[in-house]
């Protein structure tokens, strides 16, 4: 039996069975309790229109939540004559169910940019007429096949059953993107739309879940102004797993859960100490260790490269001055800052801020700053620098020779140390090219009276051979490991 005539059964039986029970028990209850006949005959009266009072409120509540099913499930948008959410919703659903076994279904939502300015311009009418223009030009290129929707004031989607494989996916959004463009140029206007992307059935196999895959794509693609952007249930597993990161790096930076390690630098001639860097780590109670290269990089995707350094500035100071480290003890402290930080003005004094806090360690600080991070703009790096430099401060540019124009640094950069990346350290015993880079290096940063430094020399060959080189300084694992402070000022005992 179809579905609505079941409805209607129900109810009708509902009605009858209410009726005929009134009529037996309200009867038999009024017997029992009146006894006058002239009152009787008013009671009567009184519970005929009870009946009909009740009866009327039954059928109100039937009538109005069928009339609320119809129009919902009938509800195009007056304007375009697209169907609306909801329809489009239902009707998605259907065609799912229908499509064949090497078919899918490419659901695809678009945003027009600038809307509103567009209503500005235009007014009103005027920006109703791109849009009747525009679902016009849907209706006439697509067959009845095509699901056409009008989801929001500037949002159109279409849902296209395509047979599988990639160059039919590409097909459809491309002809949708041309109808957008044509209808654009039919109108002498210049706008741009952002397009989102779901495809049945991995990114969602119901029309409910395949709409809202549509929907983050089409978020996605507005917040990175990327044109177009695919849902992808393994981007976005991930996306869901950065943001849970960077919850945990906000609270781990707000209660200050990460720790430092040191590690020192030596003389190659006198075998002295002439440092330490310091590295930052993070303990992560569920992951486990998690290397700064990663978690440096979400700080500096979401502002909080400055929270960093205060972290580190403070808890530097609290530790090497807690066990009496900085009281000429360790010449040099260096710490690392990121490239954000070095480009931007506001983190650069905020920056100085948190280093006048740190007075005990002040004096003995040096910044290394990555060969990239200097080239942004060299020379407001010049005078960031030459401020900084001004106060005590030092400068070392990290990873030195991984960048393209390292000869601009040293030429126009007036630091005070070069660290030679250690992927050149670690061929310089194998590999002839590596070995004279180094040696050019090292013979050109003393020509400018800067300090050269040798990362990750993990070999006595390597030391030797930089030695040899004349390189002044060395870091790495052969030397020492990078160690907590409690560790340090043992290791200092004993080797200072
Ligand atoms: P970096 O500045 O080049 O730091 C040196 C890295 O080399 C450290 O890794 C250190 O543990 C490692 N290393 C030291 N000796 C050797 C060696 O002999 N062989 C090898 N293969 N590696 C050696 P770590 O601690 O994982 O740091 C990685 C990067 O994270 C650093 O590279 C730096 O760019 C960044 N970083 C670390 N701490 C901070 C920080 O406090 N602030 C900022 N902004 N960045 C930091
Ligand atoms: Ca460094
Ligand atoms: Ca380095």
């Amino acid at each position: 039996m179809p579905k609505s005539l079941a409805s209607a059964l129900r109810i009708t039986i509902l009605y009858a069975v209410f009726a005929a029970l009134w009529i037996v028990f309200s009867d038999k209850a009024l017997e029992l309790l009146i006894h006058d006949v002239n009152f009787m005959t008013q009671a009567q009266t009184l519970k005929g229109w009870l009946f009909v009072v009740v009866t009327a409120a039954l059928l109100f509540v039937l009538v109005s939540n069928a009339f609320r099913t119809i129009e919902a499930l009938n509800q195009m948008d007056s304007l375009t004559g697209l169907a609306r959410h909801f329809t489009f919703q239902q009707i998605l659903d259907q065609r799912l169910h229908l499509r064949a076994e090497d078919q899918q279904v490419v659901l695809m939502y678009l945003d027009i940019v600038g809307f509103s300015k567009l209503n500005h311009s235009l007014g009103f009418d005027g920006a109703d007429k791109i849009l009747t223009s525009f679902a016009q030009r849907l209706k006439t290129h697509y067959s009845a096949s095509v699901l056409m929707g009008r989801l929001g004031p500037d949002q159109f989607a279409i849902a296209q059953v395509v047979t599988k494989g990639e160059e039919h996916v590409d097909s459809a959004i491309n002809q949708f993107r041309q109808l957008f463009d044509t209808n654009a140029r039919a109108n002498h206007l210049e706008i741009d739309c952002a397009m989102g992307v779901a495809i049945e059935p991995n990114d969602g196999r119901t029309a409910k879940l395949l709409m809202s895959s549509a929907n983050s794509a089409l978020t996605k693609a507005k917040l990175e102004n990327s044109g177009i952007q695919f849902f992808n249930q393994e981007l976005s597993k991930q996306e869901t797993e950065r943001q849970l990161l960077l919850q945990d790096l906000r609270l781990a930076l707000k209660n200050e859960h990460l720790s430092l390690v040191y590690q020192p630098q030596y003389d190659l001639r006198s075998n002295n100490l002439t440092g330490v860097e310091v590295l930052i780590r993070w303990r992560h109670p569920r992951l486990g260790f998690i290397p700064p290269d990663q978690f440096i990089e979400l700080a500096e995707e979401n502002n909080l490269c400055d929270k960093i350094s205060a972290f580190v500035l403070k808890r530097a100071q609290q530790e090497l001055g807690g066990f009496g480290l900085l009281d000429g003890v360790i010449p040099r402290v260096s710490i690392n800052i990121s490239a954000v930080e070095f480009n931007s003005t506001l983190l650069m004094e905020k920056l100085m801020v948190q280093i006048n806090k740190a007075e005990e360690l002040a004096p003995l600080l040096q910044i290394e700053i990555t060969e990239t991070a200097a080239l942004d703009d060299i020379t407001k790096s010049v005078s960031v620098i030459k401020r900084l430099k001004q106060k005590g401060i030092r400068f070392s540019v990290d990873d030195f020779g991984t960048g393209y124009t390292s000869l601009v640094i040293l030429r126009d950069l007036p630091i005070d140390e070069v660290k030679i990346d250690r992927s050149f350290i670690h061929y310089i015993t194998r590999d002839k090219k590596s070995h004279a880079i180094v040696q050019a290096i090292i013979t050109m940063t003393q020509g400018f009276d800067m300090t050269v430094v040798a990362e990750g020399v993990e070999t006595d060959e390597q030391r030797a051979m930089l030695a040899q080189l004349g390189c002044n300084e060395a870091q790495g694992y052969l030397l020492a490991m990078p160690m907590e402070v409690h560790q340090l000022a043992e290791h200092f005992s004993l080797v200072g």
